[in-house]
């Protein structure tokens, strides 16, 4: 048979670290993979650096001004359209010469892209969690609609996906529970009393994953691994009450399905994020992979640990929101955005973050979210109020 020409790629926050990873995959198999849109929010050194060595025909970035110095940036003779800003970033998730999108840009702002891609009917590979926590009903039925396929990057969704084999998890109805693993982050075995002093150099400085600083911090809080329970729920339509959550230091169990025979399976492999991002890239094809191999001799053990819900209170509060309903989770989700900067500028202390959570929800009512501009309204109000409280205290 002729060679199949190459998937194309469209990456959403292309210059963090998961989009590097990706394009790193990308690289590793140049006739597999095209790359046909690079976005990046306002590191335009770096997007230049990825356009000239990819030479996509579209590029997008957050602003006019990034625009004029991206473009100055590009070697002679390659002139891609550069589109700006979150209506260019929807357009790029939509654009019809991309096969697979690629959402990993943080937070809500990657709401909207994610939804254009949804829309589109495309494949994605879906990093940005955040999107699922607002909006993961919406991004499943619009999906069911379009005949999109979801992929899921982060890697213990990724290990449960391969783990049950594939898109529609056929599986489902075997399944008792799922078991989310979690590293414990930098602060697992620090006392409670000790992590009102913890500095942001200190939460980013993560154990065994090198990520962005707002997932970093979430690692330190376990509000990643609540963001997490929230996600596998919304994916695979289950109860909060089929997702624990178990710490494991090392990171290469990277989570187990439980099923009605008391089989667990799980996905094992080294603590690199390419893993997960070749899965969904290549899908349901496997490609070679040149990252580190885990040595099991060398490790010796693998433990396991419950967390610690006194120090780590955002694992709670993130599974009693999703208990509440789904506006409460789009109000957890901003306070911890809003209260994470803050914490990250030195203006917040580290157990702050959880009390801004748990104030915002407590303050919340519930309220009904019919479409996505219902979503980003409340997403808008939430951050307002969090940020007026936390200039407050
Ligand atoms: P990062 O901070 O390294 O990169 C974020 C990217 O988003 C950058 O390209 C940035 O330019 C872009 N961006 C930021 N604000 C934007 C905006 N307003 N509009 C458009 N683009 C914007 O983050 P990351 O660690 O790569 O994480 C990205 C997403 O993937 C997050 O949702 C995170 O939870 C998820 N994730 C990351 C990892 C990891 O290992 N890094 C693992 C699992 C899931
Ligand atoms: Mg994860």
């Amino acid at each position: 048979p002729a060679p199949s020409r190459p998937r194309r790629l469209a990456v959403l926050g292309a210059t963090g670290s998961i989009g590097v990873s990706s394009l790193r995959v990308a690289a590793e198999h140049p006739d597999k993979y095209a790359v046909a849109a690079l976005a990046g929010a306002t590191n335009v050194t770096l997007l230049a650096e990825q356009a000239a060595a990819f030479r996509p025909p579209v590029l997008a970035v957050l602003t006019d001004e990034r625009a004029d110095a991206l473009r100055k940036l590009l070697p002679a003779g390659y002139a891609p359209d550069i589109l700006v800003g979150p209506e260019g970033y929807a357009a790029l998730a939509a654009l019809p010469e991309a096969d697979v999108v690629v959402s990993a840009i943080v937070g809500a702002a990657g709401l909207l892209p994610t939804l254009a891609a949804v829309a589109a009917g495309k494949v994605v590979a879906l990093a940005n969690k955040e999107s699922l926590v607002l909006a993961g009903d919406l991004i499943r039925e619009t999906a069911r609609r379009t005949g999109a396929v979801i992929l899921p990057v982060d890697s213990e969704h990724n290990a449960l996906f391969q783990a049950l084999g594939g898109a529609g998890l056929p599986d489902l109805a075997l399944v008792e529970r799922l078991v989310l693993t979690a590293s414990g982050g930098p602060f697992r075995t620090r006392q409670t009393d000790e992590l009102a002093a913890v500095t942001p150099a200190m939460a980013l400085n993560h154990p065994t994953w090198a990520m962005g600083p707002k997932i970093s911090v979430d690692s330190a809080t376990l509000m990643n691994k609540g963001l997490e329970v929230i996600e596998a729920c919304r994916l695979y339509g289950l109860p909060v009450s089929m997702v624990d959550v178990v710490v494991h230091p090392q990171s290469i169990v990277h989570s187990l399905a439980q099923l009605h025979d008391g089989s667990l399976l799980a996905h094992l492999g080294p603590p690199d994020m390419r893993v997960a991002i070749a899965y969904c890239l290549g899908y349901p094809e496997r490609l070679p992979l040149a990252v580190p191999r885990v040595d099991l001799v060398t490790l010796g053990s693998l433990t396991f640990e419950a967390p610690r819900h006194d120090a780590f209170p955002c694992l709670g509060l993130a599974r009693d929101a999703l208990a509440a309903g789904a506006s409460h989770t789009v109000v957890l989700n901003a306070a911890n955005e809003v209260a994470v900067a803050l914490f990250l500028q030195g203006s917040l202390p580290f157990m702050g973050i959880a009390s801004a959570i748990a104030d915002a929800l407590a303050a919340h009512a519930g309220e009904a979210l019919p479409d996505a501009d219902s979503i980003m309204d409340l997403d808008a109000r939430a951050r307002r109020r969090a940020l007026e409280t936390a200039k407050r205290a």
